[in-house]
Formats: structure tokens, C-alpha cells, sequence
């Protein structure tokens, strides 16, 4: 089999490094910049941390986000950390009222922005891992910056990673979402698990 090839959303935010674990697990990488990027064929989607609001302004104006939101929808493998969680989430809030972003919305989850940041700043914690991760009982290195934490999930989520009995990592079908940055640390097993769900 030739190896993977995954596209990582590169309009903003910290891409470079979702393409160096990707390249150490042996995929193929490139760069989502504009439309014509979203068109070629792929095997498994990145949506990086960075601005969350930036992110999907750039999505609608340089024309991605139709293509994107359809392979998602078709069940395109998608990894999406920090804001890449935010543009999936089904449900965004701002202390508490519905955000502005305007993203995906695939993810039956309900998302409040910037949760963690805001009362705490960047932070490093270890994680709990679960059923879903190989080495369950290994803790997962876990890295905040102004992450939005997961308020509640829907039916079919699963929690890979908690933090204090509070879900930081889910999966739901081909959909993995984390509040989390794990390109930033030398663990890679959610990498690995979103390469797993390639067919
Ligand atoms: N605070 C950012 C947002 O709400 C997310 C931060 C990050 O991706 N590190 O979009």
C-alpha cells in the first residue's frame, strides 16, 4: 500500500507540526492554501490550532469550506485540534452564548471557546486515556493554549483522552476532535488512531 497521503488545513495557525508527526508515521503531507488544495484527493484531513474565527473566515473566503465540509460529511477521516475541534463542533459558545464562529459543525459535540485559557492560560497536564488509545494505562502528555473545553457530548462520542473525569479527546465515526495540541508533544498515538481510521 503507497503511504497515506493527508491534507492539513495551512490558511493559519500551527500547521507545520501536524506535518512532521504525519511525515514521522510515514504519510504523505501537503498543504490546504486554497480552493484548487481541497479538490485533490486525499486520505485523511488536518484542521490545526491557531484562530479559530480566522480560520473559518479564510475557509469561506478562499472558497474551502464547501469541499472540506463535504468530504467530512462523506466520511473523509478528519483530525481537528484546538480550533480545528471549534470548526467541527456542532455547538460553539462564548461564555456561554452561541459564538459567531461559523464552522463545520459535524462533531456532535458542544464546545465553549477559550475555557481553559481564560482562567488558566497555556498549561501542560497528563491526560487519562482510554478504550480507544493503544497503552491505556501510558498517560497522554497534554498541552493547553486558550483551549476550548467540551461542555457535552452527543450520542456515539467517544472520550480517547480526559483530563480530571473531563473529556479533551473524542471520536465519533471517522471524526476525531481534541481540546489539546498532541502535534506539539512527542506522543502520537492520536495521530496514529486518525491514520487507523483510514479504509
Ligand atoms: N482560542 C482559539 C480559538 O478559540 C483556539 C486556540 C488554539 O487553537 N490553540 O479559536
Amino acid at each position: 500500500m503507497s503511504a497515506p497521503r493527508v491534507a492539513v488545513l495551512a490558511v493559519q495557525g500551527a500547521f507545520a507540526e501536524h506535518e512532521a508527526v504525519l511525515q514521522g508515521l510515514g504519510c504523505e503531507t501537503f498543504q490546504l492554501r486554497q480552493r484548487a488544495d481541497a479538490l485533490k484527493p486525499f486520505d485523511a484531513l488536518v484542521l490545526p490550532g491557531g484562530e479559530s474565527t480566522v480560520q473559518a473566515k479564510l475557509l469561506h473566503e478562499l472558497d474551502m469550506f464547501d469541499p472540506l465540509r463535504r468530504a467530512i460529511e462523506e466520511g473523509m477521516p478528519v483530525l481537528g485540534t484546538c480550533a480545528g475541534l471549534i470548526l467541527l463542533a456542532q455547538d460553539v459558545r462564548e461564555e456561554g452564548r452561541p459564538s459567531p464562529v461559523r464552522g463545520f459543525g459535524t462533531l456532535p459535540v458542544a464546545v465553549e471557546r477559550n475555557a481553559y485559557g481564560r482562567q488558566l492560560g497555556s498549561f501542560q497536564a497528563e491526560g487519562q486515556a482510554h478504550a480507544g488509545l493503544p497503552n491505556r494505562e501510558d498517560p497522554v502528555p497534554l498541552r493547553f493554549i486558550r483551549a476550548p473545553r467540551i461542555t457535552s457530548a452527543g450520542e456515539g462520542v467517544e472520550v480517547l483522552v480526559s483530563l480530571e473525569g473531563q473529556p479533551v479527546c473524542v471520536r465519533c465515526g471517522d471524526q476525531i476532535g481534541c481540546a489539546h495540541h498532541p502535534e506539539l508533544t512527542a506522543d502520537a498515538r492520536i495521530h496514529e488512531r486518525l491514520l487507523e481510521l483510514i479504509p
